[in-house]
């Protein structure tokens, strides 16, 4: 008989030895294989990273070159996958930065957003249930007006320049310097109500600037107080704004800063009141020093070295009367940015530009 015979044990061996060193062997190479693949889609991602890099004439950005491909290739996850096992800053500057208009727009982007465009880039405002908020009953009909969902623009190399503080007595010679470049900025206002600060604003308006609420007292130990003291102040600013100019604004900036050593306990609060209520608040990434008291020569080194070293750079400056530095500066930054071989783009800020947030 076979079975449990000397011969059938020996047999059994000898398969579960074979077995032994089979399975894992053909583990090895499929798992191999499957490397191999991957390390291809790797190798033929780097080629083309790299050949973009080789073809770019300096205004040509690699990140433009990657939309070129993310958009002409179908598997989008299996790209940003890649993309990410290659180069993980690459990866991370380049899924903040998805083109909404224009040429580089994705075409699906159009269509069906939320099938080609990874959820991080739309940002949906939704009209908040009044009962959401403890602080709803106050000021009710404060509430920015957007209600389509937000794709960012692509914005590599763009230099958002903004003014906090004014108007000032050196508005006009901001305003003079921005016009002569056909350039358009951001003012962070303190918006007195006065005529002459109703006229500057008028000015910074139909200059096709965009103007955000900054304070009407910047008074940090009042306005940080609660979230009621903040909503109170902006609300003074807002109605002077809309008052002078007839602008809704969309956009704010912290006194200080969204971080700063007066709003430590009221911070998450306020910001979660404001954002609830359809507001966008900048902070900066690149800041001249100008409050500082900075010179011009450091003014000038500030903010193209800070410039240089980030992708999208929104850079912190005063329209106030101790402002005389910033204005001698301003052109020079300007030529300087201009005239830069990577090809700076100068622009507003608006609702689209993704924000920079400490
Ligand atoms: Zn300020």
């Amino acid at each position: 008989m076979y079975f449990g015979s000397v011969k059938f044990f020996k047999h059994l061996i000898i398969g579960i030895i074979i077995l032994a060193i089979l399975i894992p062997t053909s583990l090895c190479v499929v798992s191999g294989l499957e490397n191999k693949k991957k390390d291809k889609e790797i190798t033929d991602l780097k080629a083309q990273i790299s050949e973009l890099k080789l073809s770019s004439d300096p205004s040509f950005d690699t990140a433009e070159g990657l939309f070129e491909l993310y958009k002409n290739i179908e598997d989008k996850e299996g790209f940003l996958k890649l993309l990410s096992e290659y180069d993980s800053d690459l990866y991370e500057s380049f899924v903040k930065n998805i083109p909404a208009s224009g040429d580089n727009v994705i075409p699906a982007v159009t269509s069906t957003p939320e099938t080609d465009v990874p959820e991080e880039f739309i940002t949906t405002s939704s009209e908040p249930e009044p009962s959401d908020s403890p602080y709803a009953a106050l000021y009710p009909e404060l509430y920015c007006d957007t209600t389509a969902d937000v794709v960012y623009n692509q914005d590599m190399d763009h230099v958002y320049l903004t003014f906090d503080d004014g108007p000032s007595q050196y508005t006009e010679s901001i305003l003079h310097y921005l016009d002569k470049y056909n350039l358009k900025a951001t003012f962070f206002v303190v918006p007195s109500g006065s005529e002459d600060c109703n006229r500057l604003l008028k000015r910074i308006a139909e200059g096709g600037h965009t103007i955000g609420v900054h304070s009407a007292t910047h008074v940090y130990t009042e306005i940080y107080a609660s979230v009621e003291a903040y909503l109170n102040d902006f609300k003074i600013a807002y109605d002077r704004i809309y008052e002078a100019t007839g602008v809704k604004c969309e956009l704010f900036r912290f006194p200080g800063g969204s971080i700063n050593d007066f709003n430590e306990e009221t911070r998450d609060e306020i910001i979660a009141e404001m954002t609830r209520r359809g507001f966008v608040y900048f902070d900066w990434n690149v800041d001249s020093n100008d409050a500082g008291g900075a010179t011009w020569t450091e003014m000038y080194v500030n903010v193209l070295e800070q410039v240089a070293n980030t992708n999208r750079a929104v850079v912190l400056m005063h329209d106030h009367n101790n402002g005389y530095n910033t204005v001698l500066v301003l052109e020079d930054i300007i030529k300087a940015l201009l005239e830069d071989g990577r090809g700076y783009k100068i622009d507003k800020l608006t609702p689209t530009v993704k924000p920079i947030q400490f």
